[in-house]
């Protein structure tokens, strides 16, 4: 009995899908930019993540060489201008390929007011509806998620689209011109239907 129960909870937690490591570099120079910045905009002098929230977003490209390779660039965005550059922990392909371009403990820009407790995750593609209806990249992007969500023991209601920052209980920005900045990947609805699945998921590893 005590060997069923423990089993009953080991599949409570989704399984960790294949990822494959394609780092982008974050040495010291990106870290200590990275903290600089998290000085600036959260009052956390640490390049240290926590994840409390996951941001799922699109690339609003076709390749993920381009996004990987913008990543990888470390220079200033072209909205904001300011360093590090943007980047995010993962990018699924279309075809389903997860890559992993940044450790779990280390803040990523991706979005702002999020960035001190977000793991970012970005599709290749150019909407939402084109995520959602892409079988093997969608699926993927739930596994992927589903298994961080248990990992950091995430809420459901904390794995967010990039257009959402703003009403995160999370969101802080204290560079006051940036306060009200977002982006329109993932809206609400799409990612009410994302949830939907997520739970669904969730749930079908919990039974078992
Ligand atoms: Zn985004």
């Amino acid at each position: 009995m005590f060997a069923a129960a423990a089993l009953a909870i080991s599949l409570a937690v989704a399984p960790r899908p294949h990822v494959i490591w394609k780092p982008i570099p974050f040495g010291p120079r990106r870290k200590a930019e990275m903290a600089a910045y998290a000085e600036k905009h959260y009052g956390v002098h640490s390049w240290r993540l926590q994840p409390k929230v996951i941001v799922e977003h699109y690339t609003a490209s076709n390749s993920f060489s381009s996004a990987w390779n913008t990543f990888a660039a470390n220079e200033p965005d072209p909205e904001l201008h300011e360093l590090p550059g943007d980047c995010a922990h993962f990018i699924i392909d279309r075809n389903g390929r997860v890559y992993q371009l940044v450790r779990l403990d280390i803040m990523c820009r991706h979005t702002v007011g999020l960035n001190y407790v977000a793991v970012g995750i970005e599709h290749v593609g150019t909407s939402d509806a084109e995520i959602l209806h892409d079988k093997a990249q969608i699926r993927a992007s739930l596994e992927l998620t589903a298994w961080l969500v248990g990992r950091f023991h995430i809420k459901v209601r904390n794995v967010i689209g990039h257009s959402e920052s703003l009403s995160s209980p999370y969101h802080r920005e204290l560079y006051k011109p940036w306060a009200h900045q977002t982006h329109a990947d993932w809206k609400h609805a799409d990612m009410d239907a994302y949830r939907t699945r997520l739970r669904r998921l969730l749930n079908s590893d919990a039974r078992g």
